[in-house]
């Protein structure tokens, strides 16, 4: 799996449609200070579901919309889409190539496609789990990172080792059925309450 190509339109600088591909081994983002480099970054965060503004350095979600120059006016929407070779199927999903798509309105509202078809933030995260890509994932490390977690708790650094190790999806899934098996359990006992009421 690898980065194959990213769209960006309407996304902090980059107000017109821009296609950056990534060709077989290293990239490099030259360009003067202010040029946009990071947004690029910000840009693949973002699409992959990042909900911290300030993560995205902006202080609200809609502040990743292009706000126009003196020039050009701001713009109602941003969009990203990233675009991964999946041949080697390291994404759990019966396709070649995988793109996910990210929209922001200035409503504050997100919409997400995984290959074109309307998905739930949810979903994105689940296909990206285990993988090392996405926002919780060690596929972008920001300036800092490295020394961050040297010196981080021990609980994140396992955090990190268990994504590289691809146990996350199990622990995500273990959650969320002791979550069920706890409303059930409540169900149950309101139930019981009732029919003692009755009987
Ligand atoms: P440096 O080399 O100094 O780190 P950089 O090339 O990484 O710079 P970025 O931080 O990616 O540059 O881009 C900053 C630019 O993006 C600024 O000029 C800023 O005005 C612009 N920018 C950020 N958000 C928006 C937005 N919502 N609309 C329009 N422009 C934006």
């Amino acid at each position: 799996m690898y980065l194959k190509r990213l769209e960006i339109q309407g996304f902090k600088s980059f107000a017109d449609k821009t296609s950056i591909d990534f060709e077989n081994g290293i990239t490099g983002v030259v360009g003067p200070n202010g040029s946009g480099k990071s947004n690029i970054s910000d840009a693949i965060r973002w699409v992959l579901g990042e909900q911290s503004a300030k993560t995205l350095r902006g202080s609200k979600m809609e502040d990743v919309i292009f706000s126009g120059t003196s020039k050009r006016r701001p713009l109602g929407f941003g969009e990203v889409t990233l675009v991964l070779d999946n041949k080697n199927k390291e994404i759990p999903i019966d396709f070649s190539e995988v793109s996910v798509t990210r929209r922001v309105f200035r409503s504050g509202e997100s919409e997400y496609y995984i290959n074109k078809t309307s998905s739930r933030l949810k979903d994105v995260r689940e296909l990206f789990m285990d993988t090392g890509v996405g926002t919780d994932g060690y596929s972008i490390i920001g300036q800092g990172k490295i020394e961050e977690i040297l010196s981080t708790k021990s609980d994140d650094r396992r955090n990190l080792i268990e994504e590289a190790v691809g146990i996350v999806k199990y622990k995500t899934r273990k959650k969320e059925s002791e979550r069920k098996l706890e409303k059930t359990k409540d169900n149950l006992i309101r139930i019981n309450d009732i029919a003692d009421e009755l009987f």
